[in-house]
């Protein structure tokens, strides 16, 4: 019987939590009574994860492990994922622990209730901080008010998807990837169930700031052309206070005599002027390297080996399963 129930969980460094990840999915996954596949991506760990994930699919083939050649990121990976997942339900899912398992049971209910797209709502988020959290509430927001595609608020790539909606996700070849906002663009029924985020299993956040701005910058330009809109709006304000000042300039020198203050207005109004400038070119720039990353259509990730799985790749039926025999015949990677 081909899987009913897929788990992706992107991985990178998270050798502290594995075993626990394993114990806990499994335990939740062995309930539901139905076929189901875990597919972990190695995000190019380098703290023994990979060794540790190649034995957890080596004890139980219903684990698939695709290694990628490097770090690609978390959206990538998850990409991956979504790229080998057999199963009729999608469900993507962090490896920390923070998104406990056993909501899944949840998901699945709403699914089964014939929503395309169940989503996992925040609640509480324990054991973050101040900082992460504020910033994360933030860009919640300021997602939601900027970007055309409405997503819904304080949830995070931990939802279930329909195989309906990965298969049109899969047809997404975008370079610089934000799938919530993907998730929501593809449109059928979605709903929300709410969690509460736990502490982290074990080790630290692998989502510095910097990635964090990452994935902000890559959703506002992925989902708006604001940024773009933003800075024909700066042109028309400056060029408005320019004819504004005209007059008042004549009006000045005729009535008083006097040239209006010196040389420290010119320089600061150049430099004002010089200033916007250069933020709208970088703006369009912006949006011209990413045009630039989609005409060169490289591949999204580069799988240096994928594990054989207990489900045929082709038929997702289970197949006489040979330990003898490791790895797929060719290694796939993100091209379409
Ligand atoms: N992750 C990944 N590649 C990266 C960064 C993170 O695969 O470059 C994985 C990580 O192992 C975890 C998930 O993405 O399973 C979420 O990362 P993390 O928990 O560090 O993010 P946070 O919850 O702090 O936002
Ligand atoms: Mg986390």
């Amino acid at each position: 019987m081909k899987p009913v129930y897929s788990i992706v969980i992107p991985v990178f460094n998270e050798i502290e939590v594995l075993d626990t990840l394993y114990s806990r999915m499994t335990t939740m996954l062995e309930k539901l009574n139905e076929p189901w596949e875990i597919i972990l991506i190695d995000d190019g760990s380098s703290d023994g994860s990979s060794e540790t994930m190649r034995n957890l699919s080596e004890r139980d083939p219903r684990i698939r492990v695709i290694f990628f050649s490097r770090n690609f990121g978390h959206q990538i990976a998850v990409t991956a994922g979504m790229d080998h997942a057999l199963g009729d339900a999608i469900v993507v899912i962090d490896a920390d622990l923070q998104d406990p398992p056993e909501v899944i049971p949840e998901l699945i209910e709403k699914w089964r209730e014939g929503y395309e797209v169940v989503f996992a709502v925040r609640q509480e988020r324990e054991g973050e901080t101040w900082f992460k959290k504020t910033t994360a509430s933030l860009f919640y927001r300021l997602i939601y008010k900027i970007t055309d595609v409405k997503i819904p608020l304080d949830t995070g790539d931990f939802r279930l998807y329909d195989r309906k909606v990965v298969d049109v996700m899969k047809k997404m070849r975008e370079k610089h990837r934000f799938l919530r906002g993907m998730s929501s663009w593809v449109g059928y029924r979605q709903i929300g169930v709410p969690y509460n985020r736990a502490k982290r299993f074990a080790g630290s956040t692998k989502y510095p700031f910097k990635k964090m701005i990452k994935l902000a910058w890559n959703a506002i330009t992925g989902f708006s052309y604001v940024p773009l809109q933003l800075a024909m709006v700066l042109g028309f304000i400056v060029a408005l206070l320019s004819i504004v000042m005209i007059p008042i300039v004549i009006i000045v020198r005729l009535s008083s005599g006097n040239e209006l203050l010196g040389q420290a207005t010119t320089l600061i109004s150049t430099l004002f002027l010089g200033g916007v400038q250069l933020i709208c070119l970088g703006i369009l720039g912006e949006y011209v390297g990413r045009i630039y990353d989609e005409v060169k259509d490289r591949p999204l990730y580069v799988a240096a080996d994928i594990t054989k799985s207990v489900y045929d790749p082709d038929s997702g039926n289970p197949r006489n399963f040979d330990q003898s025999s490791k790895g797929e015949k060719e290694v796939e990677n993100g091209e379409n």
